[in-house]
């Protein structure tokens, strides 16, 4: 399903699409820049705010343009700092964006290091069956400044407690295509939006600090290797033969190891950087250590790391997660086989942080609060 905002936001527009609409409307170009200050480096959520604009400009941009397509609703925190956001769309589609502080050693948790995860769809029509975000199916693509204002929005709640460094745009130091959705299906989107996070005039944000997580569609891996984005690619693989990854991921029918694997090397040696490879263990599906050797295999083959993060529990779904004995076991056949491993024991189990499961919950209860008066949020 496509959806048209009421009026688009101006942080889907590049400086030279902007200039064009605005020498179009009988404004001069350089005012592009001016506005991609205010909203990049300001963070103004206000045509008002933009004082060095004449107010006839203002007013004309607030009868073509919306700044904020987004609006967050809930704050959650976890103990362990890790932050989910659940934001609301102009079509009052949820979604969730989630900041992740990483502890580091004599710093507090505010200068810790930050990563957002962004949601690139509302639902999604991939189903991995570890993944909450799957079971309610695909709603719609994201445009691509519903994403950036995600981030915006976590750059205005964090400058709002934690002084910026001078040189410094963005208010974290990763960001990651790994929340609610298949970034390979919403290829456009994805692309024009680490365009905008990379320019100079935007969020003048690195590429390499950016991780786009796929669940394997092969054929836009391969367009991706040639798009001129020097991102880096996370592989979704959670099984290392075609009959166990097919239990977890029903993708794997359509793009097989075989077809995978060949495009993921392809990208790998277009930019020469280690690839991620994600592998959720899950007890008794894909635990063995026979998985492990495999899984050594293709990482060996593919010069990639490998993330192994133990099953966080879905409401709904049946698996578990593996003791930690066996977890160990796993990683031990990696590391035995030369391969880099880390095993992420999952943050944020106490905010429901697994992917899509805050935004499943809240539908239910605004699902519930329809029938009854009063507001869901409250
Ligand atoms: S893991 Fe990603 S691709 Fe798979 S269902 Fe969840 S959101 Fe979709």
């Amino acid at each position: 399903m496509r959806f048209t905002p009421q009026k688009p936001s101006l942080f889907g527009e590049t400086l030279e699409s902007l200039s064009a609409t605005l020498i179009e409307a009988g404004h001069p170009a350089f005012r592009a820049k001016q506005i991609m200050e205010w909203l990049y480096k300001q963070r103004v959520d206000s045509f008002e705010l933009m004082s060095n604009l004449p107010k006839s400009l203002r007013h004309w941009l607030g009868e073509q343009f919306c700044i904020y397509p987004v609006k967050p609703l809930l704050d959650k925190r976890s103990n362990d700092v890790t932050q989910k956001l659940l934001m609301e769309l102009e079509d009052r589609s949820l979604i969730e964006t989630v900041l992740i502080r990483a502890p580091q050693e004599g710093v507090g948790a505010e200068q810790s290091r930050k990563t957002v995860c962004v949601s690139i769809q509302v639902g999604c029509a991939y189903g991995c069956r570890f993944c909450a975000s799957g079971l309610a199916g695909f709603k719609r693509n994201l445009h691509a400044s519903e994403v950036v204002a995600q981030l915006m929005h976590i750059c205005r709640m964090e400058d709002a407690h934690t002084p910026r460094a001078e040189e410094a745009i963005a208010s974290f130091d990763n960001i990651v295509f790994m929340g609610m959705g298949e970034p390979l299906a919403n290829y456009d989107a994805l692309v024009r939006t680490i365009k905008i996070l990379n320019a100079e005039w935007g969020l003048y944000f690195g590429a390499r600090r950016i991780t786009v997580s796929t669940s394997g569609l092969a054929p836009q891996i391969l367009k991706l290797a040639e798009e001129g984005v020097a991102v880096r690619l996370a592989i979704s693989l959670h099984g290392a033969t075609n009959e166990v990854r097919e239990k977890i991921m029903p993708i794997n029918k359509k793009y097989p190891l075989e077809v995978l694997l060949p495009a993921a090397k392809a990208f790998q040696e277009q930019h020469g950087r280690m690839l991620t490879l994600e592998f959720i263990l899950i007890e008794d599906i894909n635990d063995s250590l026979e998985q492990a050797r495999e899984l050594a295999k293709i990482a060996y083959e593919l010069h990639a790391h490998v993330n192994c993060i133990p099953y966080n529990k879905v409401e709904g779904l049946e698996w578990k997660r593996p003791s930690i004995g066996r977890q160990d076991a796993f990683v031990k056949v990696l590391r035995e086989a030369g391969v880099s491993v880390t095993i992420r024991r999952e943050k944020g189990h106490d905010i429901n942080a697994a992917c899509g499961q805050l935004r499943l919950k809240t539908e239910k209860s605004m699902a519930e609060a329809e029938a009854r008066p009063g507001d869901p949020f409250a």
